[in-house]
């Protein structure tokens, strides 16, 4: 039994070969009777009868079986094939789904269920296909997310980060404009501190109040402002009429440690063209890259505090000798002279005897600031020691150096200083000691021993004024 229900070909068979056979014995039957009846009469016609018979009989059951074998061939293999063609149809269109009926458990039957593994099977593919596909995406991001991370973390320097982060998002992320703005703290505006693609270079240093535009906006409120066409939002500044942007717009907020530090800009030309998804991946990059400009703005106050003095905010000693040093040696490469100057403040114990070592204080930062505003931007105004300065002055020879030591002798002189709290101002008087390197000196050491010398003799000639060193060449004779 269990052999024909597996058998297609055994079904066939047995479903024409057994109704013909019992259709075909059943006319022999009747045949045979019939002739018999007739041949007790007359054997001769029973002969006839039965041969007639005989034909006739073989020519029905022969129909019959024919009938038989197409009825058994539609119901066991035209019907079940049509199922499943059609099921096949649907599945070449698409439909994974669909599953063909299994309605016997022959050939046909196991074709069935070998199909519908089939489609399970290119439906789990689809599946996993898809799953494979999101993550291959979230990857790519993740590595993009890393790269730039670690481009702008390269540098501690903040014009060179912000350059890098700019070229990074225009390279990877297709970007036609880019912007970062930063807040300044003393103005509480934006400024543009870097631009990156077709923003024109015009554009930095552009100043924005917090509120105003896009950019504005986002710091006020420190959240993603995202504009699929900017020539439909009011609120797209256009840099202030500098630029003529069309497209998508999209500004997140650069914040560190729950403060806003800026704005990052960036424009593609096509309307609506940040996704969802890109959103939450500037988002991260503007996340890393705050973290950056804000390690690059401390290293920077870090290495500004430990160069600089902290009571008269001028360079202290190590930025002084420092400098010395790059000075000497361009100096000697160049052949360009090298002046120092050392300043003392004349007789300044009696104003901390008479005002306090408060007011002394004071007046030393007048003091400072009063030389910084009168030397040149490349000239650098050092505090050496106590109530002692120096002054670098790069490419100046003997005589340029004692016009400016008389122009800042006479400043200080002039200059109204901060005295007591309800007394006027105080005056005060510096002593000057010029050396040259080449003239006076050959090194940084004897440079500065020189000048100090030549501010000795200063105060030994009655102060407020200026000496200079005396050659080493006429020193020696
Ligand atoms: P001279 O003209 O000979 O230079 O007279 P002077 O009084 O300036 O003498 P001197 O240079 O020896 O004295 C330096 C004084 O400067 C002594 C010290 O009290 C004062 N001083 C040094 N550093 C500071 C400082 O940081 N703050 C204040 N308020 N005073 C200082
Ligand atoms: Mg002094
Ligand atoms: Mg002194």
């Amino acid at each position: 039994m269990k052999r024909i229900r597996g058998s297609l070909a055994l079904k066939l068979i047995l479903a024409s070969a057994i109704p013909s056979a019992v259709v075909l014995l059943a006319g022999l039957g009747a045949l045979l009777e019939h002739s018999r009846r007739i041949a007790e009469r007359d054997a001769a016609l029973a002969f006839e009868e039965l041969a007639f018979g005989s034909v006739i009989g073989a020519l029905l059951a022969l129909t019959f079986a024919g009938m038989a074998v197409a009825l058994a061939v539609r119901h066991f293999l035209v019907k079940p094939i049509q199922g499943l063609s059609q099921v096949m149809a649907r599945a070449e269109l698409g439909e994974f789904l669909v599953r063909a009926r299994v309605q016997s458990e022959d050939e046909l039957g196991r074709l069935a269920r070998s199909f519908n593994t089939m489609l399970s099977r290119v439906t789990d593919m689809e599946v996993t296909g898809i799953e494979a596909t999101e993550s291959m995406a979230h990857l790519r991001e993740m590595e993009l997310l890393l790269e730039v991370s670690k481009a702008v973390s390269g540098t501690l320097d903040l014009p060179e980060l912000l350059a890098e982060l700019g070229k990074q998002i225009c390279q990877r992320l297709s970007i036609s404009e880019f912007s970062v703005m930063l807040l300044d703290e003393a103005s509480h505006q934006l400024v543009v501190e870097a631009v990156a693609g077709e923003t024109p270079a015009a554009a930095r240093g552009m100043r924005f109040h917090l509120g105003e535009g896009v950019a504005g906006t986002v710091a006020a409120h420190g959240q993603t402002l995202y504009l699929p066409d900017v020539e439909k939002d009011p609120r797209y500044l256009h840099y202030k009429g500098h630029t003529r942007t069309t497209g998508s717009f999209l500004a997140v907020p650069l914040r560190s440690k729950g403060r806003i530090l800026g704005v990052m800009s960036l424009n593609r030309r096509p309307v609506d063209a940040f996704s969802p998804g890109e959103t939450r991946l500037v988002e991260a990059i503007g996340a890393q890259a705050a973290l950056a400009i804000a390690n690059a703005r401390l290293y920077q106050q870090t290495l500004e505090l430990s160069f600089t003095d902290p009571l008269t905010a001028v360079a202290n000693r190590r930025q002084l000798f420092l400098r010395l040093d790059q000075e000497f040696s361009r100096s000697v490469r160049f052949g360009d002279p090298l002046s120092l100057l050392m300043i003392d403040l004349d007789l300044f114990k009696q104003i901390n005897d008479a005002h306090g070592h408060t007011v002394g204080d004071g007046v030393l930062r007048g003091v400072a600031l009063t030389l910084r505003r009168n030397v040149r931007k490349v000239d650098l105004v050092a505090r050496y020691g106590g109530e002692e300065f120096c002054v670098v002055l790069p490419r100046i020879g003997k005589p340029e150096a004692l016009e400016v030591a008389e122009k800042l002798r006479r400043a200080i002189a002039a200059a109204p200083l901060p005295g007591p709290q309800g007394s006027g101002p105080l005056k005060v008087t510096i002593s000057v000691g010029i050396a040259t390197l080449g003239i006076d000196a050959e090194d940084i050491a004897s440079l500065v021993e020189k000048a100090d010398a030549a501010l000795y003799e200063a105060k030994r000639l009655g102060r407020d004024r200026v000496a200079m060193a005396v050659p080493a060449s006429r020193a020696s004779a």
